[in-house]
């Protein structure tokens, strides 16, 4: 079976007219109206679960988890109640909202990521991020506070519906852990397929305490050699936070682009 992302988003549109839901969402809230007892308690290695027991329903979350990923994962087991065929009676979960990769404990990874994608749709619909200025890091950052979804979660999406060339990345010390491109396959552009660090070219290395900086800088190092001329510019965004010696940079390659007709 493979994941039917059209209609797990299909079935976030009809909940959210069914009920009636504004933006940006409470989901406490959004629980309650649903009969489903919330708690958060210590739940160990795991995010949360969902509880099915003659009726009675029941999500618990950690309460250790910061408050984004608490929504996340309250979005996330929703997703277990609403998505048809998900009728186990016992979910336990740990997200992957990229902000803490390692992967599902569940035995079903297909059911996880479908709630993955209900939970970022129903606490940030298409339709609502569409009518955002969502075309800068800074603004993805703005608008992931305002809805109380990550920036990862939030960036991704972004890139789903971004038409301009850029490409997202969450960064740990200055090693690049993952990343995901408006454009798909980003081999031919640039070496960002081969990158374990951040280039030195990269305006990180003069970032203080805490940073956020955006820059046109040459194209030269982060690209591959045959789109390395100077001239070309490319728009580095970069959000740093050197407490945990962890951020994130967008850039943005329109002008690489442009200059040698890609697509
Ligand atoms: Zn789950």
């Amino acid at each position: 079976m493979k994941i039917n992302e059209k209609r797990i988003l299909s079935t976030v549109k009809d909940i959210i007219e069914i009920f009636n839901l504004t933006y940006p969402l409470d989901i406490d809230e959004f629980v309650e109206k649903l009969n489903i007892d919330l708690k958060f308690i210590d739940t160990g290695n795991c995010d949360g679960l969902f509880l099915c027991h003659k009726g009675k329903k029941k999500i618990l979350i950690n309460k250790s988890a910061n408050r984004l990923r608490k929504n996340f994962t309250i979005g996330h087991e929703l997703g277990h109640y609403f998505i048809e065929h998900h009728l186990s009676q016992l979910y336990d979960c740990n997200i992957e909202d990229k902000n803490n990769i390692k992967g599902s404990v569940n035995s079903n990874r297909l059911f996880e990521q479908e709630a993955d994608i209900f939970s970022g749709e129903l606490l940030l619909p298409t339709e609502i991020l569409r009518k955002e200025n969502y075309c800068s890091l800074d603004r993805i950052r703005t608008i992931s506070k305002k809805y109380g979804i990550s920036i990862p979660a939030t960036a991704i999406k972004v890139m789903h519906i971004q038409k301009e060339p850029m490409v997202f990345m969450q960064f740990n010390k200055n090693s690049i852990i993952w990343h995901q491109s408006s454009i798909g396959e980003t081999s031919n552009c640039h070496n960002l397929s081969n990158m374990l660090s951040i280039p030195d070219t990269s305006h990180f290395y003069k970032l203080n305490k805490y940073g956020y900086t955006m820059r046109e800088i040459s194209s030269y190092g982060w690209l591959v050699d045959e789109f390395d001329d100077p001239s070309v510019k490319i728009k580095e965004e970069i959000i740093y936070c050197k407490d945990y010696d962890y951020g994130y940079i967008l850039l943005d390659l329109s002008e690489v682009y442009k200059r040698y007709e890609l697509e």
